[in-house]
């Protein structure tokens, strides 16, 4: 039963390395960008009211997060542990998520610099019923445009444009980097384990860095 949390900011490599860990240690990966995005591509309410915040690069109201993770966890296959991509991202999801007794093993802290981020998001393309991620230079699919597994098109996020990518990197550094403040401090005085990671290195070695503490919770 391994709980672990990915925090960074946006295009610091949370969904890739997420898909390496989900695979690796076979746990679910809990995106809810990648719930959110699927929710406005069934166009359902969640998705209406969701679809200006995420276009704008702004947070997705608190309430509605919560609701979607309380939903989401109480999935079957939640039951031996999961990895959470982008949850929580302020103070008070982390707080609800600390209320409903959820006790985390791990924090992973994927680190980036600015410069690095926009030249990651300015070539990010995904799949989007699956989420997998590619980046046309850094990781680009095996064929141009196409995603491995099933060939299907892969389209560009309408937030990864200079705007909006703008307006993320402000909500990460108001709303969320005291959570990741908040997960230091905790890690001090209870067995969650806090683990800050360069990011701006090459895939293969986030992962191998990853996997080290991956392993060293198991032990
Ligand atoms: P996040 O989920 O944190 O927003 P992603 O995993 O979607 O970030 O990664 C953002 C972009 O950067 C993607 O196009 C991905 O392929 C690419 N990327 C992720 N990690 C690295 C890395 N270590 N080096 C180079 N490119 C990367
Ligand atoms: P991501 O796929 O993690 O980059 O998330 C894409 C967008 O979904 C974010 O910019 C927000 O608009 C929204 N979103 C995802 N997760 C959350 C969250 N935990 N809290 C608020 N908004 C979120």
């Amino acid at each position: 039963m391994t709980k672990i949390i990915l925090i960074g900011p946006p295009g610091a490599g949370k969904g890739t390395q997420a898909e390496n860990i989900s695979q690796q240690y076979e746990l679910p990966c809990i995106s809810t960008g990648q719930i959110l995005r699927q929710e406005i591509q069934n166009q359902t309410d969640l998705g209406q009211k969701c679809q200006q915040c995420i276009d704008n690069g702004e947070l997705v109201p608190d309430h509605l997060i919560l609701e979607v993770i309380h939903t989401r966890l109480l999935q079957s296959d939640c039951s031996q542990g999961y990895i959470l991509d982008g949850f929580p991202r302020t103070l008070r999801q982390a707080q609800a998520l600390a209320s409903s007794e959820v006790l985390l093993d791990g924090v992973i802290y994927i680190n980036v610099r600015d410069e690095v981020i926009i030249e990651r998001l300015a070539g990010r393309w995904i799949h989007l019923s699956s989420g997998r991620v590619y980046h046309e230079k850094f990781n680009p699919p095996k064929v141009l445009g196409k995603d491995d597994l099933t060939g299907e098109s892969l389209t560009q996020r309408k937030d990864d444009k200079k705007e909006s990518i703008q307006r993320r990197l402000i909500s990460f550094r108001e709303d969320t980097q005291p959570v990741i403040d908040y997960y230091l401090d905790q890690s001090r005085s209870s067995t969650t384990r806090f683990i800050e990671i360069d990011g701006d290195r090459p895939l293969n070695d986030v992962f191998t860095e990853i996997s080290a503490f991956m392993n060293s919770l198991q032990s």
